[in-house]
């Protein structure tokens, strides 16, 4: 399980639509999404709330199934093996920090002395040097949130799938969490899928940001993100994109 080179297939969306049905009517939360996502690119979804964002999460991760069209590969195939990061961070509180980055390696049956020095690397990797003991009670949201990366990391996916990971954190924290992702992107060259509501996180991470509008969830643009990082947000090109981003926001 080496870390630094880009590997996995390609994920593409085509023509996905998610129509929920219930008994006080129906809702058309997506609507002919169609996108891709090569392998190490960086892809930032960012719309307003209500837009489908979680609903398309749900589809990729293959949790739910879309009404129309098709994403390849399909999670249950072998290529597609992922790792996901929820908004809460779902860590198990009766594992300390190294069983809960170990999990994912027990199901797969991965000798435990290499379990051993991939969890040591991983807890290096996301900055948590010292808290492998620890339990998850005693750990800040941001912690928690770096070990919910590492655990996802661990079994070495073929795609990193997040959907607002950093919302939960306060504003320093998550700063500091974006720079974390950006260099755990450019050493492990994984490719992810990252959903965010937050116009200034999308532009800050993104090699491309896929902008939703909503009624119904549907892709606004695509826009390619053409700045060297580290990006400020003060910069008049990054302040175009934001007032371009808004546009279909609003
Ligand atoms: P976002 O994550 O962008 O805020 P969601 O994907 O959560 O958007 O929701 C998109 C739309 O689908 C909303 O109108 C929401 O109320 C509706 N929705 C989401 N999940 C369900 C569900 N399980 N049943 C019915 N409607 C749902
Ligand atoms: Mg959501």
């Amino acid at each position: 399980m080496a870390l630094g080179q880009a590997s996995g297939n390609r994920l593409e969306l085509d023509g996905v639509g998610k129509q929920y049905d219930s008994p006080g009517g129906s809702i058309q939360a997506l609507a002919d999404v169609s996108f891709e996502v090569s392998p190490g690119e960086f892809v930032c979804l960012v719309g307003p709330s209500g837009c489908g964002k979680t609903t398309l999460f749900r589809i990729v991760a293959g949790f739910e199934q879309p009404t129309t069209g098709t994403v390849r590969p399909e999670r249950t195939t072998e290529q597609m093996n992922m790792g996901i990061v929820f908004q809460e961070y779902h860590l198990f509180p009766w594992r300390t920090v190294g069983g809960n980055i170990r999990f994912g390696m027990e199901q797969l049956d991965i000798p435990t002395d290499k379990q051993r020095e991939r969890t040591q690397q991983l807890v290096d990797l996301v900055g948590l040097e010292g808290f492998i003991e620890s339990y998850p009670k005693s750990l800040s949201g941001g912690m928690k949130q770096r070990v919910a990366l590492a655990r996802a990391l661990a079994v070495d996916p073929s795609l990193l799938l997040m959907d607002e990971p950093f919302s939960a954190v306060d504003a320093q924290t998550r700063r500091r969490l974006q720079e974390n992702i950006l260099d755990i992107q450019e050493e492990t060259r994984k490719t992810i899928l990252f959903v965010t509501h937050d116009i200034e996180e999308a532009i800050k991470l993104g090699d491309r940001v896929v902008v939703m509008d909503k009624n119904p969830g549907q892709i606004a643009e695509v826009i390619d993100i053409d700045l060297s990082r580290p990006r400020s947000r003060t910069t008049p090109a990054f302040g175009n994109l934001y007032e371009r981003v808004l546009d279909h926001i609003d």
